[in-house]
């Protein structure tokens, strides 16, 4: 890379103009993108604490065992990006970040993507709260109760 913008032109087509890319594939395919990545992968916060968690990478925001996508919330340093620029999540959390945003494109894509990030992070805690409270063990006993109620008829 010759080039090393910092300027914040936002739109994509004129910052990949700007850094002498056709288009975004062109890109994803250059030398910078993927020093970036690999930059992401060995040194981010992000992908630190997922590995010493799960002893893997996984969603950032769901935490699934999934292939995994590199998503920019924002363009605007493209070229430049900080390793917060982007979020490391499964195919799922990054379609519902793009859809969010499209359906309110006034609502930032960097917000739009925090909001599916908040709503999946409550839905896991809501499920390791079930999880400490037994509600799932005592689902299964029940079911268990059920099927052996069913048997002696
Ligand atoms: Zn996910
Ligand atoms: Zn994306």
């Amino acid at each position: 890379m010759t080039q090393r913008l910092t300027s914040s032109t936002s739109s994509i087509p004129a910052r990949l103009k700007l850094l002498g890319f056709a288009n975004y594939r062109e890109y994803l395919d250059s030398e910078h993108w993927q020093e970036f990545r690999k930059k992401f992968f060995s040194k981010s916060a992000v992908c630190k604490n997922l590995r010493s968690k799960f002893g893997e990478l996984r969603c950032q925001f769901c935490h699934k065992s999934a292939v995994l996508h590199l998503h920019h919330r924002t363009y605007k340093r493209l070229g430049a990006e900080h390793l917060s620029d982007v979020v490391l999540i499964c195919a799922d959390c990054h379609q519902k970040s793009h859809e969010r945003h499209k359906l309110n494109p006034r609502n930032g894509l960097w917000s739009a993507t925090n909001q599916v990030g908040r709503k999946k992070r409550k839905i896991r805690q809501a499920k390791a709260r079930r999880l400490r409270l037994g509600v799932y063990a005592r689902r299964k006993a029940r079911r268990r109760t059920l099927r052996e109620a069913a048997h002696e008829n």
